[in-house]
């Protein structure tokens, strides 16, 4: 067994389709191919949309499709606090700040930045004041913590110019090899809330780093997220990954397969008689 570890990483919160089995598969055979290990992690930090059926749905789909994996199974809501933890880590380096604007404010502000891209949140012109914090907080609002690029740049000074990760795949645009990050194609994205302990961003890059995570193998359309993620590893200290995306699976009018469409799960497949032999050779000859 090599050092190779990687790893298929789902948020419960529906059945697999066959773009997942696609991208599980795609972890678990380069694995396989280097004698490395695959890992399953269960990302249902989510509480309002992730169910325990789902994940049970998974585990017994991934099975029969013929995966296995190392036991036991991180389930990231069983660890919250390790991420309150990460979450304390970044703000006592002064990169975070609580951002009070409501979803419409943050739009009509990226609407007004004079330099923005106009898709992202660059964060406020001026910092709140101490003052107006405080008031707020004791009337109860609710915020989000934001990492502040602004913050984040000083504190990293010229290693900020030495962030970069290998991407041994393929982006959305044709970008393989060494990818220089740029996380203000991101902005100041939101890292928790008031009331949820962590984003999709700090949960997943601190368990690829606790897992030990040597090759994320995962669809392109996280290509982008991969900017913030090696900024996240920079401030915590953590080792970036290699990074292999692969395309999506796209239905016959050429719609990615999506939860909310009702694509094919491996469920149907299932039931629908076909072996998972079949259903590997044709996932893998795709
Ligand atoms: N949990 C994420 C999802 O289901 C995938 C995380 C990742 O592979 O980085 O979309």
């Amino acid at each position: 067994m090599n050092d190779f570890v990687t790893r298929f990483a789902p948020s419960p919160s529906g059945l697999l389709h066959m773009g997942h089995a696609y991208s599980a598969l795609q972890a678990f055979e380069a694995a396989k191919t280097v004698g490395g290990r695959f890992i399953l992690r269960i990302e249902d930090i989510d509480t309002t949309r992730c169910r325990p059926e789902f994940e049970r749905a998974i585990e017994n789909d991934l099975h029969w499709l013929g995966l296995h994996w190392d036991e036991p199974v991180r389930r990231q809501s069983d660890h919250m606090a390790d991420f309150t933890a990460a979450l304390e880590q970044l703000r006592d380096l002064g990169v975070l700040y609580r951002c009070f604007l409501t979803r419409r404010e943050v739009l009509s502000e990226i609407s007004r930045a004079p330099h923005g891209t106009g898709e992202v949140y660059t964060g406020p012109q001026t910092p709140m004041s101490m003052d107006e914090e405080t008031k707020r907080l004791q009337n109860g609002e609710t915020y989000a913590w934001r990492l502040s690029l602004k913050a984040a740049r000083a504190y990293l000074g010229e290693a900020w110019d030495g962030l970069f990760f290998t991407e041994q795949g393929t982006g959305p645009h044709g970008e393989h090899g060494t990818i220089m990050a740029q996380p203000e194609r991101l902005g100041d994205v939101v890292l928790a809330r008031k009331d949820i302990a962590t984003s999709y961003h700090l949960a997943v890059t601190h368990d690829d780093a606790l897992q030990g995570i040597t090759h994320i193998i995962r669809g392109v359309d996280l290509f982008e997220s991969t900017h913030i993620h090696v900024l996240l590893q920079a401030l915590l200290g953590l080792t970036t990954p290699v990074y292999r995306h692969h395309r999506l699976l796209v239905d016959e009018t050429g719609k990615r397969l999506a939860k909310r469409d009702q694509a094919a799960t491996l469920h149907d497949l299932r039931n629908s008689g076909i072996k998972p032999e079949a259903l590997r050779q044709n996932l893998l000859a795709n």
